[in-house]
């Protein structure tokens, strides 16, 4: 009985070696997870006692540290904490990692966030990285500019300057939309819309939602040239884990069915959401 007993621990002990080995994992504290272990993601996050969500420091209204703040506010940051809510009944316990355009997708593949809520479109080439959950947010690319500029739509742009962030769809599209623009890209959309004040960049360009919330900051711009992209945002998570994208994908419907997404909506854009 007992002989029986320790072989059966034995067996045990060796599959949950094999099992470390095989997805290397053990030593790391902050990493969720490596890509393509099994098992419910939900629960290592639930493990975890605390989600951790890439969100954006550089966008106003979704994702900004202003200064001097602790913790970064926006529309994405409030779903995250909502996110947060659904798992542990509690919307503080969400762990905010700053992301930036460039760094989100890297981010997630390595395991450092569970999900990125962070201005991101949906795709094709995207989709091969990491996986989306549905649509949480409709966007379009547009410019801004100083009041007056000569500068009135993408067909003006022969020979300008034109800032955006790095690894964002904007820096791709402008290329094929204006090819004799001079693009400049920044690591963060602070940076890009400060060249276009410093009179560095002629205009600045990415989506409208985005350009929208540097526009409160500062009147002394516009919004030109309407929209020249269709930018519909997914919240990213690593490739491998369906049921974690399901989980965040009923959150969404939830989340509209219950009225908080539209609560969220007009409390950072003043206005309804689109139905
Ligand atoms: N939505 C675009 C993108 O995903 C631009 C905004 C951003 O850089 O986050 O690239």
């Amino acid at each position: 009985m007992l002989k029986k007993w320790a072989k059966r621990v034995a067996l045990v002990c060796s599959i949950v070696l094999m099992g470390t080995i095989a997805t290397g994992c053990g030593s790391s504290s902050s990493a969720p997870t490596s890509s393509g272990q099994s098992g419910d993601y939900l629960q290592t996050i639930k493990n975890r006692g605390y989600l951790i969500a890439g969100v954006k420091n550089d966008v106003p209204l979704f994702g900004q540290l202003k200064p001097g703040a602790q913790e970064a506010e926006g529309f994405e940051v409030d779903v995250m904490k909502e996110l947060a809510k659904k798992i542990f009944g509690d919307a503080s316990k969400v762990k905010l990692e700053k992301v930036e355009s460039k760094t989100r997708i890297p981010m997630l593949q390595n395991g450092q966030i569970d999900i990125v809520a962070g201005t991101t479109t949906i795709t094709e080439e995207r989709k091969k990285q990491v996986d989306f959950s549905d649509v949480y947010f409709l966007a379009g690319q547009s410019l801004l500019v100083k009041k007056g500029s000569p500068v009135k739509s993408i067909n003006d742009l022969k020979g300008k300057k034109v800032s955006t962030a790095q690894g964002s769809t904007s820096a791709k599209n402008i290329r094929e939309k204006a090819p004799g623009a001079e693009v400049l890209e920044f690591p963060t959309y602070t940076e890009a819309f400060l060249a276009v004040k410093q009179g560095r960049a002629d205009a600045m360009t990415t989506d409208n939602s985005i350009l929208l919330g540097f526009l409160q900051e500062d009147t002394n711009y516009e919004l030109v040239g309407g929209l020249f992209t269709e930018e519909p945002y997914g919240f990213g998570m690593q490739k491998g884990h369906p049921e974690w994208v399901q989980y965040v994908n009923d959150f969404i419907k939830e989340l509209k069915a219950n009225g908080k997404y539209a609560e969220l909506y007009k409390k950072w854009f003043k206005q309804d959401p689109p139905k």
